[in-house]
């Protein structure tokens, strides 16, 4: 399997990397066998009660992925958008569907956020240089008429939920765009649990009920979407980034400071190092109990500023641009 050839590869750099493959493996006594295949075990996954050498470390990661991938409808005819920000859970995910035979196109948005922006291109760009994959940019501000830093100005405390909307709305339309119909997010699993959590304790019913690692399209104009990751946690997906090599963004988006998101994710992980295992149970019983509902198409009606397929009247990129046009 391609992974494991891969794997291979990476194994022969693996000395070099072992500085900082310590900050994130757990200490492992020497003697540490590995799980599937008695080598010496490197990493240890506590929530799995089990450890791995790197070679595989890197099966079970795609494993846990084709796992993911399994109940959901994958078109073969037509490429995989990622949506890649440039951060360590969007590359890994584009390299892993790759590495799995995927046909893949990345779309990056840049936001225009003067250092971090650049910065998040530039991990794009170099990562697909390296693969040799395909990708597209857009520019919020050249598509939206307003950067991030000028949106924030506008809406401060809920800039996070309006940059949101912005791209989940914009990625919806480039995909179409670039004639695809499946979009793909590098979504794990701490934000899926602690998003979870976040929508049950805020009593909201209908996100919960919405919320699942696979959508499929509601609408021509509207792509399904993919969760491939929501199976592996954020520390897991940093290992796999360090053996494979992949070098993301590391800076946190400056405007995102004080984000609810984060409070729900550390009050998850405080109850995972005392129980581990309790984070994907509380996600995976969620996704198991939830009933596919499947959006119908003829709850759209058309925005009347742009036409795109709407709920409202006004669809929600025109309602956030008249709002910036009021001040
Ligand atoms: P976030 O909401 O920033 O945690 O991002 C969640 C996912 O949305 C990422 O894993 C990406 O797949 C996608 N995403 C976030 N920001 C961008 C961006 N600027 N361009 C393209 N995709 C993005
Ligand atoms: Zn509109």
């Amino acid at each position: 399997m391609k992974t494991r050839e891969k794997g291979a590869e990476n194994k022969e750099t693996l000395p070099t990397m072992e500085k900082d493959m310590a900050q994130t493996f757990t200490e492992l006594p020497p003697k540490s066998k590995c799980s599937r295949c008695r080598g010496r075990a490197r990493i240890g996954l506590p929530a799995h009660n089990a450890r791995f050498c790197p070679d595989c470390y890197l099966q079970f990661f795609a494993n846990a992925v084709r796992r993911g991938l399994k109940r959901m409808r994958i078109p073969r005819e037509e490429p995989l958008l990622v949506a890649v920000s440039g951060g360590k859970d969007s590359l890994a995910v584009w390299d892993i569907l790759s590495e799995l035979g995927y046909a893949t196109h990345g779309l990056h948005i840049n936001l225009g956020i003067e250092g971090f922006s650049e910065a998040s291109r530039e991990a794009v760009a170099s990562h697909a240089r390296a693969g040799g994959l395909s990708w597209s940019e857009y520019s919020l501000e050249q598509e939206f008429g307003y950067s991030l830093p000028r949106i924030n100005k506008r809406f401060r405390s809920k800039i996070c939920s309006v940059c949101g909307r912005l791209k989940r709305q914009y990625l919806n339309r480039f995909a179409i765009r670039e004639n695809c119909h499946s979009v793909v997010t590098g979504h794990n699993l701490d934000d899926e649990a602690g998003r979870l959590l976040g929508n049950l304790l805020g009593n909201r019913p209908e996100f919960v009920r919405k919320q699942s690692p696979y959508l499929p399209a509601p609408h021509p104009l509207i792509p399904a979407k993919l969760k491939p990751l929501y199976r592996l946690e954020i520390s897991e997906i940093r290992i796999y980034c360090e053996l494979r090599g992949i070098n993301p963004a590391e800076a946190n988006c400056p405007l995102s400071q004080g984000a609810t998101s984060h409070t729900f994710k550390d009050a998850l992980n405080m109850v995972e190092q005392r129980m581990p295992g309790t984070k994907r149970q509380f996600l995976f019983s969620h996704i198991r109990s939830r009933k596919e509902e499947i959006e119908k198409g003829a709850d759209f009606g058309e925005c009347r500023y742009c036409g795109h397929p709407a709920y409202e009247d006004v669809c929600g990129v025109c309602s956030l641009r008249a709002q910036m046009e009021k001040g």
